[in-house]
């Protein structure tokens, strides 16, 4: 292993392999990066946010669906999840 290999990315990968939810299922991600947690994806309310709210009214969310946002490397959202697991 290369000594500048990204734990951080083996990690994404690693919880993206743990959400095993359908590959059709419609998630939200910030195309633009950095910004506001731009490596995660979230999950998706009726209007078309993120559950978490996330981001604020300048932040673009892009629709894809979830397997093309682990393919993109991002990671499930925490927040998501954890909203996810109390509802
Ligand atoms: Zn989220």
């Amino acid at each position: 292993m290369p000594a500048d290999s990204r734990p951080n990315s083996d990690e994404r990968q690693h919880q993206a392999e743990q959400d095993t939810r359908a590959d059709g299922m419609d998630v939200l991600i910030t195309p633009s990066g950095s910004a506001n947690g731009g490596y995660a994806y979230h999950d998706m309310d009726k209007k078309g946010q993120p559950i978490c709210n996330a981001g604020d009214q300048n932040t673009e969310f892009k629709k894809v669906e979830i397997s093309e946002a682990k393919r993109l490397n991002k990671t499930p959202c925490g927040m998501c999840k954890r909203l996810r697991e109390i509802a």
